[in-house]
């Protein structure tokens, strides 16, 4: 057959340009993309030796072979698989039938036509199969032969809009790619140099580890001769010799029997694949064989990154397709709450042609991350059943991501909610110690009616709180609340086992007890008896505060502020205001307790002129003090101060 010249397809070449003109940064990836095409015309071959023996012609030994040539400046990328006859290369390599490269040329006429930048990661995120060759190349030669054929065929083209096609001699099967590479990517100056071994080395590492067939390439190693007894020859001049190393380590270490998996072998794996320093808390590995297959191998680390609540942090499993690498850190699989899950998915359903928003779409993508996640919650809930002390130390890490979860998922996931409701634990009022809301409710009295709860910073702090007094006299037990994202779960939550939250802080405590009852029915009484002395009161404070209460929840304190039970409370007006959304504010009531010595006094110098300075002061420094419990800053200090120090001086 004489040498024959043909044109590209209109969008091969349009491809092809673009990979030859693109800014792009990150070529190197056209190494991946000829390994795995490699390794898939060996899978093609071994698959067609199942039925049909002969093909192998008695050769079995599948490798692919890199040869980096410093001279001629050439790499090549060479496999026994299956190999391509004429017909095939013209359809595989002269145009494109890909839906995943189609959707890449239109992703990038989109972005064209949006005209934003060319977006640096495009190529990687869309894998561009053996094209990504001219990224690097001034030529690529395919030497190919088709197993079980005679004739073998070349292929060439220098990526200008045509190829040459001849048949030529090749004594194996198979393919061999060879890339004469541009003066960017050889010689000392290179950006990056692909005739250095150390260069290739690294990047087979780094894409094509788990790669099932070998990765060979020649290094040429110096030896010292030894003698019989090993000892090294002085003065002997060393030997140049040839050595043949295979780059991957082939066998992914997922792909394995979990019988044969080491705890060690798992926790190498997290430090090597991941760059965690400690052992894992957690190792979860699983193959599924249903609607969709996949291995999956994830890890919860013993430490939250240090950053893992900024934006900063990127969360995301690395996908592989057969063992290839496709992608490191998609999000797209599990939920942001469990983003400091680390660790991956290898399935063959995912395939390695697919932009990161067809991936979003992807029904296997979904499916693998659902099941994933419920799995991690399962065992997260056998943890908490089993092996208390290990959950508690995942919760003091992490306890912190699943409550954002269950803020997250308010309008969206219910069952999440449900899931979620039951891995929370909350520092008890009754010892100090963590307790769960399933604990909490099995060890409540019948009379009590509500889950309460208390926000605060610190357990000391809530522990002094006016409201906490009368609970604790009455030993009802109290959550403290410590994080401000735990007051958003709580009202995500709405109920547990029936039982409604109840905030110490917020609304009436609507406690049953026959004393409650009492002294509710008190209250009220004084409530009506004092009706002018409140009323006034609230007019003295205008709308610092929307209501002036008697109190039936004060012990030993004069004062105390709660929030409206609609509404949000104190601490999360201050958690918005501290995420510059200031507009949500707490409708606050101010209790006045009826026994405290000083609401005597505030009669007294009502009865004295309700527009006296004084009653006005003692107003003021009541609602002060209410502030400053609560651990909010009053509006004027110093005002506050002076008034305090007047009243000491009479
Ligand atoms: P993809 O690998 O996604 O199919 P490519 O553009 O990389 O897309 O390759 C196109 C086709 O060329 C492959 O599907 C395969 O049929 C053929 N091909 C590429 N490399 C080889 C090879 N080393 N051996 C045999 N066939 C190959």
């Amino acid at each position: 057959m004489a040498k024959e010249t043909h044109e590209f397809q209109a969008e091969t070449k349009q491809l092809l340009n673009l990979m030859i003109n693109s800014i792009y940064t990150n070529r190197e990836i056209f190494l991946r993309e000829l390994i795995s095409n490699a390794s898939d015309a060996i899978d093609k071959l071994h698959f067609a030796s199942l039925t049909n023996k002969e093909i192998l012609e008695g050769n079995n030994d599948y490798e692919i072979f890199l040869v980096p040539d410093k001279d001629s400046h050439t790499l090549t990328i060479s496999d026994n698989g299956i190999g391509m006859n004429r017909e095939e290369m013209v359809e595989n390599l002269g145009t494109i039938a890909k839906s995943g490269t189609k959707a890449f040329l239109e992703q990038l006429k989109k972005e064209k036509e949006e005209n934003t930048e060319f977006s640096d990661n495009l190529i990687g995120q869309f894998g561009v199969g053996f094209y990504s060759a001219f990224m690097v190349a001034e030529k690529v030669t395919v030497v190919s032969r088709r197993a079980g054929e005679k004739e073998a065929f070349r292929w060439e083209s220098a990526g200008d809009g045509s190829y040459t096609l001849e048949e030529c001699e090749k004594d194996s099967r198979g393919t061999t790619i060879t890339i004469t590479l541009g003066k960017d990517f050889y010689g000392d100056k290179a950006e990056e140099n692909y005739t250095d071994n150390w260069t290739l080395q690294s990047l087979v590492k780094k894409y094509s580890d788990y790669v099932r067939y070998p990765i060979k390439m020649n290094f040429e190693v110096e030896e010292t001769p030894k003698d019989k007894d090993g000892k090294v020859i002085e003065g002997a001049e060393t030997i140049k010799k040839t050595e043949v190393r295979t780059l991957n380590s082939m066998q992914p270490l997922w792909t394995k029997n979990k019988s044969e998996i080491t705890k060690e072998d798992y926790s190498k794996f997290l430090k090597n694949q991941f760059h965690e320093w400690e052992e894992p808390m957690e190792v979860f590995h699983n193959k599924a064989e249903g609607t969709v297959e996949y291995t999956s191998l994830l890890y919860i680390p013993a430490k939250a990154p240090f950053n893992l609540y900024h934006t900063d942090y990127e969360p995301g499993i690395q996908l592989y397709s057969r063992h290839v690498f496709i992608m490191d850190k998609c999000k797209d699989l599990l939920p942001d709450y469990l983003g400091f899950v680390k660790g991956l998915v290898d399935s063959p359903d995912l395939s390695l042609n697919i932009s990161r928003e067809l991936l979003q779409q992807s029904k296997e993508l979904k499916t693998i991350g659902k099941n994933m996640e419920k799995t991690i919650l399962k065992s997260l809930e056998k943890k908490l059943s089993k092996d208390r002390e290990g959950y508690e130390k995942f919760w003091a890490e992490f306890g912190k991501s699943l409550k954002i979860g269950i803020y997250n998922s308010m309008f969206t996931g219910n069952d999440i909610i449900n899931k979620l409701k039951e891995l929370l634990l909350f520092v008890s009022s009754k010892d100090g110690k963590n307790v769960s809301l399933k604990e909490y409710v099995e060890r409540m009295p019948e009379s009590q009616k509500k889950i309460y709860y208390a926000t605060g910073t610190d357990q000391a702090t809530i522990e002094k709180l006016p409201q906490m007094e009368l609970l604790k006299e009455k030993g009802i037990e109290v959550l403290y609340l410590l994080d401000p994202v735990d007051e958003f779960a709580i009202e995500a939550i709405r109920t547990y086992a029936d039982k409604e939250f109840q905030s110490i802080s917020r609304g009436d405590l609507d406690l049953d007890d026959a004393e409650s009852q009492e002294v509710k029915k008190e209250t009220e009484e004084l409530a009506k008896t004092n009706d002018d002395l409140i009323k006034d009161i609230k007019e003295a404070l205008g709308d610092k505060v929307a209501e002036v209460k008697v109190s039936a929840r004060l012990k030993s304190s004069a004062v105390c502020l709660v929030a409206d039970a609609q509404g949000p409370s104190l601490s999360m007006e201050h958690t918005f205001a501290a995420m510059d959304n200031p507009m949500f504010k707490a409708k606050r009531i101010l209790e006045i307790n009826p026994h405290h010595a000083l609401f005597e006094r505030l009669k007294t110098l009502h009865n004295a002129g309700k527009d006296s300075q004084d009653f006005k002061d003692y107003c003021d420094l009541l609602y002060t003090q209410a502030l400053i419990i609560e651990g909010i800053m009053p509006e004027n200090p110093v005002d506050f101060a002076n008034k305090i120090a007047e009243l000491m001086a009479k």
